[in-house]
C-alpha cells in the first residue's frame, strides 16, 4: 500500500546538487534495460504457428497483451443543499481494504494527484490477438460498479474529465482531511522537507462521513481562502487535498521552485450575452479562465491504453504510429468544457495539463532566449524514434532541443557497455532528459539496483505517448507504448468503445503483411493537437492525415475532417482508417488465431461493427461529445444567466444528470448502450 511508503523528498534548491548524478545513472539504468532486453523478440514461428491448427501453442516466454486504465472523481451530493463536492477522503477506501480483499478484486485501484481521485485498471492484463472484446467492456462495467458499491452512501464515482467547481469557494466536503493533518504539522513546525504520510490508526481509516464540516450556506462562489497552500501557493485550491503521497505535493512544490513563479493555466473564456469581462484578483487575465495549482491539471480524469510489443524496433514504430493518431483521438474523446465553474471556449484538458505542470523557467519559455524549451514537460512528443525505413528524415521537423551533455554521457557509456545505441534513442534519452528531476527521495539517491532514477525522468515527461522499457532488470513484460489523449468518458461503455477502436488500429502493426503508415511532420501533428482542443473540432476542425497510408514514400497529406479520416473520402480515392480496418480483419484473425477460435472472431466481428457505429455517429455529428453535451446542458439550464457562470447549483444539477445517465437510471442518445450484448 502506497500509505506506509514513507519518504522525505528534497525540494528543488536541494535536489540540484543531485541532478547531474542521477540523470547519468537514469541513463545507465536504461543502457542496462537496453542490453537486458534489447534483442528479446517474439518468434516470428510463435506467430505463425498459431494460424496452423496442427500445431500446438508452444510454450511462449511472451505473449502480446495490451491493458487500459482510467480514472475518476469520487463526488458527493447533498441533496438538500444542491451541492455536488469532491471527497478528498479516499484514501480511506485503500486502507480499508485488505491486501487479501485486493488481491481478489478484477482490478487493481491505484492513487492520483487528487485525494478525490481514484484510478482502475484491470488486474491482468488482455490478450492483444485471440481474445474477446467483450472482456474489456465486461472488466470495465464490473470496475465501476464495485468501486460504487464501496462508496458511502450519497457518493459517487463519476467519470468526466474536469470537475466544473475545482477552486471555487468550498468546493470539497472537508478541507480538514485527517490524512493530510500530520504533514501539515509538519510544515508548521519549520522543517524543510516533506515527511511522509503518516500511518493511521485502524479505527481512523473508514471514510469519516460524521466528521465531515458542513458546507458552508449561502455558499460562496468566491474562493475559500486555502488555510495550506505551502506547496503551490494557489490562491483557489487548498494543498490539504492533494493526495497525501509525498510524491504529489513533492511535484507540486518543485515545479513551482523550478519555473521560479506559481503555474499559470490561462484558458479562453467562452463570452456568452452577459458575460462580464472583469479584471480582479481572481481573475487577473480578462478574457480567460485563470488557474494556479497543479490540480486544476493533474486533478483532471484521463483514458489511457498500453501495448506489449514484438520487440523494440515494433515498439518504437508503433509509438511513431500512435503519436500521428494521438491528437484525433483527444478530439474524438472531447469532455472538458467548464474550468472553474465557468464556461470555457476549449472541449479538451489538454492544455490545461500542460500550463499546470509547466516548470520551464522564464527564460526557457522565451522564444528569443537560446535556451529556450519550446514545449511543457507534460506536451505532445517531439521526436519520432523508429529506424524504420517509412520513418523519414524530413518528419522530424521540430528542431526540439536535447540535453546534449547528457546525450554525450549516454554516448561513451554505451560503448563502454558495448550496447548499440543509435542516433535516434539517442536522441529519444537527450530529449526526456532535458527535465529535471522532481522528486527524489533522500533515502533513495544512493540506491542503484533497480530503475528507479530512470523511471523518475521517464514519468515525469508526460508526453501523447509514452514509449516504455521493460519495468525492471528482471521483468517478464517487454518493451510497450502507451497511448495518453483520450478523455474519460461517462460509461463503461463508451470507454471500452474508445479502447477496442485504438486496438483495432494497433493490431494492424502486428503483422507483417498489411502497410501501414501513418507518418507525416511532427510540425503538422502539433497543428493537429492545436486544432482537437477547438469547440466542436469533431464538425469545425479539419486535421492534416496522409491520404496515401498504405505506401512507403513521402506522405501525401490532405486537411480532412475527421469523419473522412476515419470513413474514407466521397470520391472514394482515399478509404479511410476504418475501411483499412474492415479490409484486413480477415488477415489480422486467421494470422493470429488457430481455427477453434473462429467463434471469438465472429463474436468479435460483431463487437466491431457496433464500435464503428459508434464512431461514426460520433464523426458524424449524430451524438454529442460530452463536452458539447455538458455545454449545452448548463446553456440551457433555466438558472443560467448567460454570463458564463457555473454555479454550484447548476453544477450539482449537472453532476446528477450525468449520475443518472451513467446508472442508466435515464437513458439519453447521446450515450448510448453502444454494445447490443
Ligand atoms: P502508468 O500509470 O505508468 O501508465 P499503470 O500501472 O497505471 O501504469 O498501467 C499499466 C497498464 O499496462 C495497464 O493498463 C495494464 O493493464 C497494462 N499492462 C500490464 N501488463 C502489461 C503487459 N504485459 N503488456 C501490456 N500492457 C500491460
Ligand atoms: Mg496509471
Ligand atoms: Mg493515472
Ligand atoms: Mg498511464
Ligand atoms: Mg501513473
Amino acid at each position: 500500500g502506497y500509505l506506509n511508503d514513507k519518504g522525505v523528498t528534497y525540494d528543488y534548491f536541494e535536489s540540484l546538487a543531485f541532478q547531474k548524478m542521477l540523470k547519468e545513472k537514469g541513463i545507465v539504468q536504461f543502457l542496462s534495460l537496453l542490453k537486458i532486453f534489447g534483442k528479446f523478440q517474439l518468434h516470428e514461428h510463435q506467430f505463425e504457428h498459431l494460424s496452423d491448427p496442427n500445431v500446438k501453442q508452444v510454450e511462449t516466454k511472451m505473449q502480446l497483451f495490451w491493458g487500459d486504465e482510467f480514472e475518476g472523481h469520487v463526488i458527493k451530493l447533498y441533496d438538500d443543499k444542491k451541492l455536488a463536492l469532491l471527497n478528498p477522503n479516499t484514501s480511506g477506501l485503500f486502507q480499508s481494504l485488505s491486501e487479501e480483499q485486493q488481491k481478489k478484486l478484477p482490478f487493481v485501484i491505484l492513487p492520483e494527484f487528487g485525494a478525490w481521485m481514484i484510478e482502475l485498471t484491470p488486474n491482468k492484463p488482455y490478450q492483444c490477438m485471440c481474445f474477446n472484446f467483450d472482456q474489456v467492456l465486461i472488466n470495465m462495467r464490473k470496475r465501476i460498479q464495485t468501486l460504487q458499491s464501496y462508496l458511502p452512501q450519497g457518493n459517487q464515482y463519476v467519470l468526466i474529465p474536469v470537475y466544473p467547481m475545482l477552486g471555487v469557494g468550498r468546493f470539497t466536503t472537508t478541507l480538514e482531511s485527517d490524512l493530510t493533518a500530520s504533514m501539515i504539522e509538519k510544515i508548521r513546525s519549520q522543517t524543510s522537507y516533506i515527511e511522509g504520510t503518516p500511518t493511521l490508526q485502524q479505527d481512523e481509516i473508514q471514510f469519516q462521513n460524521e466528521k465531515l464540516i458542513q458546507p458552508a450556506t449561502p455558499y460562496k462562489e468566491l474562493p475559500v481562502e486555502p488555510i495550506c497552500n505551502y506547496f503551490s501557493q494557489s490562491i483557489y485550491f487548498d494543498d490539504r487535498i492533494i493526495n497525501p503521497h509525498p510524491r504529489y505535493a513533492t511535484l507540486a512544490q518543485n515545479i513551482r521552485l523550478r519555473r521560479g513563479s506559481k503555474v499559470e493555466i490561462k484558458i479562453p473564456l467562452f463570452i456568452d450575452q452577459n458575460t462580464k469581462i472583469e479584471q480582479s484578483e481572481y481573475e487577473p487575465n480578462p478574457g480567460f479562465i485563470t488557474m494556479d495549482h497543479m490540480g486544476f491539471g493533474m486533478g483532471n480524469c484521463a483514458l489511457q491504453t498500453t501495448y506489449l510489443s514484438i520487440d523494440i524496433d515494433h515498439a518504437r514504430l508503433l509509438y511513431d504510429q500512435l503519436a500521428v493518431l494521438a491528437p484525433l483521438f483527444a478530439a474524438l474523446t472531447a469532455g472538458s468544457p467548464i474550468y472553474k465553474g465557468k464556461i470555457s471556449n476549449w472541449d479538451t484538458k489538454w492544455d490545461c495539463l500542460e500550463m499546470s505542470v509547466d516548470c520551464r523557467s522564464e527564460n526557457e519559455r522565451n522564444p528569443k532566449n537560446p535556451n529556450h524549451i519550446p514545449k511543457s514537460r507534460y506536451s505532445t512528443i517531439s521526436y519520432f524514434i523508429s529506424n524504420d525505413k517509412m520513418n523519414l528524415e524530413e518528419y522530424n521537423d521540430l528542431n526540439f532541443p536535447a540535453n546534449e551533455e547528457i546525450m554525450q554521457f549516454a554516448k561513451q557509456k554505451a560503448q563502454q557497455m558495448d550496447i548499440p545505441l543509435d542516433q535516434r534513442l539517442l536522441r529519444h534519452l537527450g530529449i526526456l532528459f532535458l527535465r529535471d528531476n522532481m522528486v527524489m527521495f533522500k533515502d533513495k539517491i544512493h540506491i542503484d539496483d533497480n530503475t528507479a532514477h530512470f523511471e523518475a525522468i521517464q514519468s515525469s515527461n508526460w508526453n501523447s505517448v509514452r514509449f516504455k522499457p521493460p519495468p525492471s532488470y528482471n521483468s517478464k513484460i517487454g518493451w510497450r507504448v502507451e497511448f495518453r489523449t483520450m478523455e474519460i468518458q461517462l460509461t463503461a461503455e463508451e470507454n471500452a468503445a474508445w479502447s477496442i477502436m485504438i486496438l483495432m488500429i494497433v493490431r494492424l502493426f502486428f503483422t507483417k503483411h498489411i502497410p501501414v503508415n501513418f507518418y507525416m511532420p511532427l510540425s503538422l501533428v502539433d497543428e493537429n493537437m492545436k486544432r482537437s482542443k477547438e469547440k466542436g473540432a469533431i464538425l469545425n476542425q479539419k486535421f492534416y492525415f496522409r491520404t496515401n497510408f498504405q505506401e512507403f514514400g513521402p506522405a501525401i497529406i490532405e486537411e480532412l475532417y475527421l469523419k473522412e479520416i476515419f470513413f474514407g473520402k466521397q470520391d472514394g480515392s482515399f478509404i479511410g482508417i476504418i475501411g483499412l480496418i474492415y479490409q484486413n480483419r480477415n488477415i489480422i484473425s486467421t494470422q493470429q488465431c488457430s481455427q477453434k477460435d473462429e467463434h471469438i472472431y465472429q463474436k468479435n466481428k460483431k463487437l466491431q461493427d457496433e464500435v464503428i457505429e459508434f464512431v461514426k455517429n460520433k464523426v458524424y455529428g449524430n451524438t454529442k461529445t460530452l463536452a458539447s453535451w455538458m455545454r449545452d446542458f448548463v446553456i440551457s439550464h433555466p438558472n443560467y444567466n448567460q454570463d458564463s457562470i457555473v454555479t454550484h447549483e447548476i453544477n450539482y444539477d449537472l453532476i446528477k444528470a450525468l449520475t443518472a445517465i451513467k446508472d442508466r437510471q435515464k437513458e439519453d442518445p447521446h450515450f448510448p448502450l453502444i454494445f447490443s450484448m
